[in-house]
């Protein structure tokens, strides 16, 4: 109820969760907010010493994994967030700050500490406002506050101390234990939140954002930003604003710029941001270009990794060594260390001490797990193996592309574009599956978020014109129990559609081989285009879109999904790196995508950003002899999707 009047504001905007704990994902999502997950690569290593009170370290570790977050993705994934929050939860007893147990004993000490006693625990959370003036300049904003909550445990008995650390709960949790399950057990009474001890303080966020949302934003946060500093290589942080946030009834604002600073000193030994002085000549390269610099290496990693199937090979083990690893994917022990090792350090892999393994072991992440293993029902991987045999190839010859304009599909395969497509699409071998492989796994990835994207009850009949291994249209069929929808491919990819059939199969969907620039279109009342638009020449798509303008009766709907580039071509985007190895098509503005589609009678209705991937229009069909449907197509008034 409260982050309701929120909730709006926040429609359009790239909401990033900064933490992989379960716990406080599952409090936001309960509490309607849409939002990415991207855990921090922060390391949880701040001196404690060097901070007057508890609260002070989580609200810093909170902050900067935010922050690292915040700077880290425009680079590594190619997008930059509007608000990422970071959060760190700190159990304190006796003056010492709990954190999370690193093993069985440490649990034993934590609790024992706690047995009979109350304790506080500290929930920091940092709000970092994005705002991305052009190109690479981003301000970060940061509103932060903490919330505590008084615990009292009962007296513990050694047998139930040890019967609950056996349990495995206490591990990943902060004070060793999880009140929202077995430890609810151990406690007598809590004063305060009771989220806050989950993981994190809803309550007092959702007042946060309500303040954050309702007033000027330049009067509420600190504004962090690197500076060049003429007399000191210090100044590299600013406070921006004079007044001050109520945290806890206290002041926020940190003096961060203050170079005896200790909150300063930690941050910077972290590196997050460096000092620069054009006096001295001092100027350290940017994280920007460094992340550049190293970026094809790290795609590399990723595509060999699963290549070599070791995400695979972990997901059937609790961990295994080095030797182990090396032995089941074929390789050497060496270089399967400095992949394994680098995969570690991209946080696709963990690195740990087992108990009964004298040598330390390799486990997949929870990304890893969810994203990489290839049987996984939202794996990536066939999409990484067509980056890696295909996209990899062409963008090796990115510098002839670029002087000669045109595709490089004949230096990097040795046959002309229209062969490798004829391959992709025409033969029976290994290239036509790793082609609809790759499909197949963005659409499964993608799918929901665009089925889901707008209300479809209207339409009874979809057909999905491209649809490829159906898995797009399976999509629409699960959030549409009304809608039946046809996929219409080429005979050679329809005739494959038995390696890609759903578990939960259904009659809803029906398959139709055909060309869509030759052979007549099924007839249906939505027609889909999925990644279709972008690869064709303007001649090409003429012959396609009049085809359906004919076809489709006024009402008749057309839902297009692709990536939108913005409309200055600014922010960093998958479609512009994509556009780069020149294919036939090009990738298109959302202003561009209507102009296109208006041309042909359709009339744009509503845009949708789904922040995964893809994003998606939907356009009507419009009776040509009543105009008054027709709506001008600025992109401001799309932009925010909200037509009707
Ligand atoms: N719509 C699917 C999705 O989003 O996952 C697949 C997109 S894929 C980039 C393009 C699809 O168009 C492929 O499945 C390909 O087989 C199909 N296609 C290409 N040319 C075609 C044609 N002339 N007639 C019918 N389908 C075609």
């Amino acid at each position: 109820m409260v982050l309701n009047p929120v909730i709006s504001k926040l429609r359009g905007k790239l909401v990033v969760l900064a933490s992989a704990s379960p716990r406080r994902l599952e409090i936001l999502t309960n509490a309607g907010l849409r939002f990415e997950v991207v855990p921090s690569w922060f390391k949880e290593t701040l001196d404690k010493s060097l901070f007057k009170t508890p609260y002070e370290y989580a609200v810093e570790t909170a902050k900067q994994k935010a922050l690292e977050v915040a700077q880290r993705m425009p680079f590594k994934h190619l997008k930059t967030p509007d608000i990422v929050i970071g959060s760190d939860t700190v159990v304190t007893v006796d003056g010492l700050i709990l954190e999370k147990p690193t093993d069985k004993q440490d649990a034993y000490r934590m609790l024992s500490r706690l047995s009979g006693k109350e304790h506080s625990v500290f929930t920091g959370v940092a709000i970092v406002l994005c705002n991305n003036k052009s190109g690479s300049d981003t301000d970060y904003k940061v509103v932060d506050f903490y919330e505590e909550t008084k615990v009292k445990f009962a007296e513990l008995s050694e047998e139930m101390l040890w019967e609950y650390i056996n349990s495995g709960e206490p591990m990943d949790k902060a004070g060793g234990y999880g009140i929202q399950a077995l430890g609810g057990m151990l406690v007598e009474y809590v004063q305060g939140d009771f989220l806050n001890v989950v993981g994190f303080p809803l309550n007092h966020f959702c007042k946060q954002m309500g303040l954050i949302f309702n007033s000027p934003p330049e009067s509420l946060a600190q504004k962090i930003k690197r500076e060049d500093s003429r007399a000191s290589d210090e100044s590299w942080t600013l406070v921006n604003s004079l007044s001050k946030i109520s945290r806890n009834g206290e002041v926020a604002l940190q003096e961060i710029s203050n170079g005896k600073d200790a909150i300063r000193t930690s941050v910077q030994e972290q590196n997050v941001m460096r000092p620069n002085c054009a006096k001295c000549g001092r100027q350290d390269v940017p994280h920007s270009i460094v992340d550049l610099l190293d970026g094809f290496k790290a795609s590399k990693t990723l595509f060999t990794a699963s290549k070599l199937k070791v995400f695979d090979v972990l997901s059937i083990s609790d961990g295994l060594t080095l030797e182990e690893v090396a032995d089941q994917i074929n390789a050497t022990v060496i270089g399967t260390e400095r992949l394994l090792d680098a995969a570690v350090s991209l946080g696709l892999l963990e690195k740990a001490k087992q108990q009964d393994k004298s040598n330390a072991v390799y486990r997949n992440t929870e990304e890893a797990s969810q994203f990489l293993v290839s049987d996984s029902p939202q794996s990536l991987h066939g999409y990484i193996l067509h980056c890696n045999d295909m996209v990899w190839p062409l963008f090796s010859h990115l510098e002839s592309a670029v002087r000669e304009g045109t595709s490089q599909h004949e230096r990097a395969f040795g046959k002309k574009n229209e062969d490798v497509f004829q391959d992709a699409y025409y033969s029976k071998d290994e290239v036509k599956m790793r082609f609809m492989n790759a499909m197949h796994s963005i659409a499964r990835v993608t799918g929901k978020d665009v089925a889901t994207a707008f209300d479809l009850s209207p339409y009874k009949t979809a057909c999905d014109i491209g649809g490829c291994t159906g898995a797009m249209a399976y999509e629409f069929t699960k959030a549409h129990p009304g809608l039946s929808v046809i996929v219409f491919d080429l005979p050679q990819v329809i005739e494959m559609r038995c390696h890609f059939q759903p578990k939960e199969d259904n009659d809803r969907v029906s398959f139709v081989a055909g060309d869509f620039f030759k052979s007549d279109l099924p007839k249906a009342d939505l027609y889909i285009l999925a990644r279709i638009l972008h690869d064709w020449s303007d001649e090409k798509l003429d012959i396609l879109l009049s085809k359906l303008s004919k076809i489709c009766t006024p009402g008749c709907g057309l839902l297009v999904s692709e990536i939108l580039l913005d409309e200055e071509r600014k922010r960093p985007s998958r479609a512009l790196l994509q556009a780069l190895s020149m294919t036939e098509g090009k990738q298109r503005s959302t202003t561009e995508y209507c102009d296109l589609l208006e041309k042909h009678g359709f009339t744009p209705k509503h845009i949708k950003h789904t922040d995964n991937l893809l994003d998606a229009m939907l356009f009507v069909k419009e009776d040509p002899n009543d105009r008054r449907t027709l709506l001008a197509c600025s992109s401001a008034s799309i932009e925010t999707a909200e037509l009707e």
